[in-house]
């Protein structure tokens, strides 16, 4: 069931909070030894959350926009009283004092937080296999990676486990899951949702944004989330929350008119499925009014570098307080070991392999020696990518393109070659280093049967546009089966 229907149905009183938590729970019972999604699931505080909401219900109070609806969260943005690890044994043990902003804005709408659920080591990764407790598997095929980092996050939607689930987009981590698991993520405007009680790893590109079944779920759950916080310097909104309340309806406005620009050149690399995917709901846009321009984007080509340099640097200053002092694990030392053994060696300890190869890729980008030839001018070839987009959404509204260049790759593949894995971030980077919007959404399935995926943009700020086609686009897309096919139903 979708998160409105269920919202609805939980308003109406056709069914309970209770209820609705309870299936949720049941079918993480069933499915995810095999798909692994959950790190956490906090069964105690969600149905004590669902029986609140029954309560309010039966009082005949008002009930918020999320009431009594589970969902899940990326156990990279804390929860009070449920662990955080971050996906590492850097933070194992930690409990957070408090909610997230974002947390807490669930709450306030109504919400039942299921548990927390699985991520790429601090947020780093294109395929979920970077984790402490070990791989997701992608519920359509049990032998495939989910996508990452917020591959918990998009495993838990697709396979029913709660209506929507919190990720963040540093690179493409609600997007490129999103993409892989058959479900819709939305990243927002750079600054659109707070970043308070989320685990930084790179400052200027992290976002938080809403994993779904349905466009306008995300749009739901975006405009409960969205807004400035006084904990966030970087979190504003033009518009006084104006145009939050029209997304929902914007989903259902339809394209009539809106310049739609494909991006041509993002489907030369692309596999067939994928390439056919984009092409038919370029089709479709036209077929609904919408008209469609080629756009070429030369400089977009070089996000993926410039990407991975920023957000290594920027990492590599996040995580330096991970010392076995102020914050995380602490190693066991003997009596002639000195502080910097106990700091080298509790960072040796606490951190996965591909954090430790993002540390000190970023550390020495941001080496007096090298700060020029690499950070620096990573900077400046941000700054290209972004204007070049920019100008392009002054010519069209929004951009069509692919999210990832294939559907669900085997598990594995990406830990051979972490080099070819930045490359799967090709069509996402881009949207972060300008701080642009961008929804990646379902377009039936591929030749493996496996879910495919096109992905949209929109200027900073225009999510309403974004929801509009995305909207549209939903409409017109083939249907994906109900259950994905790597789960075996239990009566
Ligand atoms: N795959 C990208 C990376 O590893 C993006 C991760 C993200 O968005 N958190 O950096």
């Amino acid at each position: 069931m979708s998160l409105i229907t269920l919202a609805d149905a939980i308003q109406a009183g056709t069914t309970t909070a209770t209820l609705a938590t309870q299936g949720a729970l049941a079918r993480v019972g069933a499915h995810d030894d095999a798909v692994g999604a959950f790190v956490h699931v906090d069964e105690a505080g969600a149905l004590a959350a669902a029986a609140a909401v029954d309560a309010q219900a039966a009082a005949g109070r008002p009930l918020g926009p999320l009431a009594g609806v589970p969902v899940t969260i990326k156990d990279l943005i804390a929860v009070a009283g449920q662990p955080l690890t971050a996906g590492s044994a850097m933070l194992a043990g930690y409990l957070p004092p408090r909610d997230a902003t974002v947390v807490r804005k669930l709450r306030e709408a109504g919400a039942v937080i299921l548990g927390k659920v699985s991520l790429d080591e601090f947020a780093m990764g294109s395929t979920n296999e970077h984790a402490a407790q070990g791989p997701v598997r992608n519920p359509w095929d049990l032998g495939r990676v989910p996508g990452g980092s917020s591959g918990g996050s998009a495993a838990a939607v697709a396979s029913g486990f709660g209506a929507a689930s919190l990720g963040t987009d540093t690179g493409g981590s609600v997007r490129l899951p999103a993409a892989l698991c058959g479900v819709v993520g939305v990243k927002p405007t750079y600054g659109r949702v707070s970043r308070s009680g989320v685990v930084a790893y790179a400052s200027s590109l992290d976002q938080v944004g809403p994993l779904t079944q349905t466009v306008a779920d995300a749009a739901r759950v975006l405009r409960c989330i969205a807004g400035p916080c006084g904990e966030d310097a970087t979190s504003l909104d033009p518009s006084g929350g104006a145009d939050a309340e029209g997304w929902e309806a914007a989903c259902g406005r339809g394209v009539d008119g809106l310049r739609v620009g494909v991006v041509s050149a993002w489907l030369d690399a692309v596999s067939d499925d994928v390439r056919l995917a984009v092409e038919t709901a370029a089709a479709a846009l036209e077929a609904a009014g919408a008209t469609l321009h080629e756009v070429a984007l030369p400089l977009a080509a070089h996000a993926v570098p410039a990407y991975y340099v920023i957000a290594m640097s920027e990492a590599s200053a996040n995580l330096a307080r991970y010392d076995g002092v102020r914050f995380g694990h602490r190693a066991a030392l003997s009596a002639d070991d000195d502080l910097d053994a106990l700091y080298a060696q509790s960072r040796a300890e606490g951190f996965g392999p591909e954090v430790r190869r993002r540390v000190i890729l970023g550390t020495w980008a941001l080496s007096s020696g090298y700060y020029d030839a690499y950070y620096d001018r990573a900077c400046r070839v941000r700054r290209l990518v972004r204007d070049e987009l920019t100008r392009t959404l002054q010519r069209c509204d929004v951009l069509l393109g692919p999210t990832a260049p294939r559907c669900a790759w085997p598990l594995g593949e990406a830990l051979a070659d972490p080099v070819a894995t930045y490359h799967m971030d090709q069509y996402t980077t881009a949207a972060n280093l300008a701080g642009l919007p961008a929804v990646s959404l379902p377009w039936g399935l591929g030749a493996d049967g496996l879910p495919a995926a096109v992905q949209l943009h929109a200027a900073a700020f225009d999510e309403a546009t974004l929801f509009r086609a995305a909207g549209a686009l939903e409409r017109a897309a083939p249907a994906l089966p109900a259950t994905p096919t790597g789960l075996t139903e239990t009566p």
